[in-house]
């Protein structure tokens, strides 16, 4: 089973296109990597500024 998750409501879902924006949703399986990919926005945000 793939966990799928909206990336703009940031809901999880078992649907390919999300139930509430009828958006595409990208599969939720790599959860450490996509947090990780998240520190490092937040980082070069930082920087950025
Ligand atoms: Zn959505």
């Amino acid at each position: 089973m793939l966990l799928m998750k909206c990336p703009k409501c940031k809901i999880y879902t078992l649907n390919k296109k999300c139930p509430v924006c009828k958006m595409k949703t990208i599969s939720a399986h790599p959860l450490k990597f996509s947090l990780e990919k998240e520190k490092k926005y937040g980082k070069y945000r930082r920087m950025a500024k």
